[in-house]
């Protein structure tokens, strides 16, 4: 059986990465969506995967690893991220021999009411899009959806990476263009989270 393993180099998808890597004999498929949008985030997101597999693959053992893109530069709005993972997921699914997983890295603490709702209409997306193509009889029989970091914290995502690893590690999502390159914000949601964990664990985040 093979998990398709939808990636997006932040803390939650590398500590997901991690545990199906040392814990599940499973066969894997990493897949990273580079998502151009008005935020910015796509070069620091793709910078930080490709260290993230490299590493992994070194570190922990191979598997298989493929990207695609989806451009929305040109709209004024930021498109709806669990969307377009969905229907990517679904794609990607039935490209993959034996694909019976597909493993998302959501946190239950980032889930409020509507966010929880949000969820089980994502599944439904795919279901009925993989529906469309299991009449054509392309992909397995049946996909399941899997959440390997479902039940933990932020301060447990983070300890469960090793400091390197962790350090590879992108989750700002508006970074700041620099002569350099780029840096984080310090202020979008997920940089103020990465902030409190590093001092809450006394750890560099
Ligand atoms: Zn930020």
């Amino acid at each position: 059986m093979t998990t398709l393993v939808m990636f997006s180099g932040g803390l939650d998808s590398t500590a997901m990465l991690v545990k199906l890597l040392t814990e599940t004999p499973d066969e894997l498929r990493v897949h990273h969506v580079t998502m151009v949008n008005r935020e910015g985030r796509a070069q620091a997101e793709q910078d930080a995967v490709e260290s993230i597999v490299a590493w992994c693959k070194t570190r922990y053992r191979p598997f298989r690893y493929s990207e695609s893109g989806l451009d929305f530069s040109g709209l004024a709005t930021i498109p709806i991220d669990f969307l377009s993972i969905a229907y990517v997921a679904c794609q990607v699914a039935i490209d993959t021999p034996g694909c019976a997983r597909i493993a998302v890295g959501t946190l239950a603490r980032d889930l409020d009411e509507v966010k929880r709702s949000v969820s089980k209409t994502q599944r439904r997306i795919f279901e009925t899009m993989y529906e469309v193509y299991r009449a054509r009889k392309a992909g397995e029989e049946r996909v399941e959806w899997v959440y390997p970091v479902y039940q933990l914290s932020k301060a447990q995502v983070a300890s469960l990476l090793p400091a390197e690893l962790r350090a590879l590690t992108w989750s700002c999502r508006r970074p700041v263009v620099t002569s350099a390159g780029y840096r984080i914000c310090g202020t979008c949601k997920p940089c103020r989270f990465r902030r409190e964990v590093a001092a809450a664990l006394q750890i560099s985040l």
